[in-house]
């Protein structure tokens, strides 16, 4: 059964293993931790597992409740070096937190702290999988961060929406939740007369991320509209729902389900895990520039040639997650290269058949193979 309107998210069948994001505004007030409300949102989290959903968790905040502790401004975030301190300091309380209210249901709270690397390694991603389905099998409820404390720039998501995404793929979620300040997305900037709450979204378009407005409004938080499209596109693609909602009312994920209040992303595939893994990946280690016949017949289900590539960016070896662009800079797809960076850049507009004669040997046709790559 799919998810094909808010309710489902509450309907066993429809979605037996749910993803819920909380962000940080939502988690942390002026005063400190917002309990009551958190109290709430546990109870609604027990009662989807009464009723036979399994449940986990991604949980922002660490930041915003170290920050406090130790009096850092801008909540933490004025700098690298602040980000990681107050998120050292703030996730114990964090993971105090959910472990006790769960714990008065009944429900056992399990902790993750994930970089980037840990769901872009193809290896450690399976890794990750394995420890979530362990986790729900046992009845845990797992509770998932990033690892603020030990990311760096390079290595780190930055925002919990996409981690969200990420994660909902490694668990073979049905739907992820994504609690946040706003209803959901509206078809302008929400301040603006007229806008609009969209119900249903079939597609991340250039004219859906056309409506986002960008940065958080809170403040607190990192993520904003655009990480919440960026996460849709991920889900999208490993047929995943995904939806928006407002956390801030009590009961919020009632207000969604029981009120139909929110934006549903309803995905319109489902790649095969590995595929919707590769084209989950955020961070490539370069890029293949190809011209418009080479684009077309990806878009067709081929492979891609050497004769249709103009350019190679970026120093990837054999078997590296590389992006392939058209020369508008669109990223068609996500794939991984048969050949490295150098012997790329050799092949570049050249027929398969003269490959050996270039490189001295020619194991494979393709630059890309078909089998290997991911449409996006
Ligand atoms: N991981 C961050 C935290 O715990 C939140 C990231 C986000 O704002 O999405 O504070």
């Amino acid at each position: 059964m799919k998810i094909a309107r808010l309710s489902d998210l509450a309907d066993k069948a429809a979605c037996p293993r749910l993803v819920v994001k909380v962000g940080s505004s939502l988690l942390v007030g002026k005063e400190g931790v917002r309990r009551a409300w958190l109290e709430g949102l546990v109870a609604e989290l027990a009662a989807a597992r009464a009723r036979g959903q399994e449940v986990i968790v991604v949980s922002s905040g660490a930041i915003a409740l170290g920050a406090a502790t130790l009096r850092l401004d801008k909540g933490g975030r004025g700098s690298l070096a602040d980000a990681q301190a107050a998120a050292a300091v703030g996730q114990i309380a964090l993971s105090g937190l959910w472990a006790e209210l769960l714990g008065r249901h009944g429900l056992t709270a399990a902790q993750l702290l994930l970089t980037l690397e840990d769901l872009e390694d193809r290896r450690r991603y399976l890794n990750a999988t394995a420890t979530l389905t362990r986790l729900l099998d046992a009845g845990a409820v797992p509770v998932i961060n990033e690892n603020d404390s030990v990311a760096t720039q390079e290595i780190r998501f930055g925002d919990n929406d996409r981690l969200a995404a990420r994660v909902a793929q490694a668990a073979r979620a049905s739907a992820v939740l994504l609690l946040s300040d706003v209803d959901g997305l509206y078809d302008r900037n929400p301040a603006e007369p007229g806008a609009q709450l969209l119900a249903e979204v079939r597609g991340v378009t250039s004219e859906i991320h056309a409506m986002a407005t960008g940065g958080s409004s809170s403040g607190m938080g990192s993520g904003g509209m655009t990480s919440k499209l960026q996460a849709a596109e991920i889900a999208d693609l490993a047929g995943i729902a995904l939806v928006i909602g407002s956390g801030l009312h009590p009961a919020p994920i009632a207000r969604v389900t029981g009120q139909g209040i929110g934006t549903l992303f309803r995905p319109r595939r489902k790649a095969g895990a590995r595929k919707a893994w590769l084209g989950g990946r955020l961070r490539l280690k370069g890029a293949l520039l190809v011209d418009m016949g080479a684009a077309a017949a990806l878009g067709r289900g081929s492979s891609l040639l050497a004769a249709g590539i103009t350019g190679v960016e970026g120093d990837f070896q054999r078997g590296d997650a590389v992006a392939i662009r058209d020369g508008e800079g669109r990223v068609l797809a996500h794939g991984l290269a048969e050949y490295d960076a150098a012997e790329c850049a050799r092949l570049v507009g050249r027929q398969s058949g003269d490959q050996a004669a270039i490189l001295g040997y020619a194991p494979r046709s393709a630059v890309v193979h078909r089998d290997q790559l991911v449409l996006l």
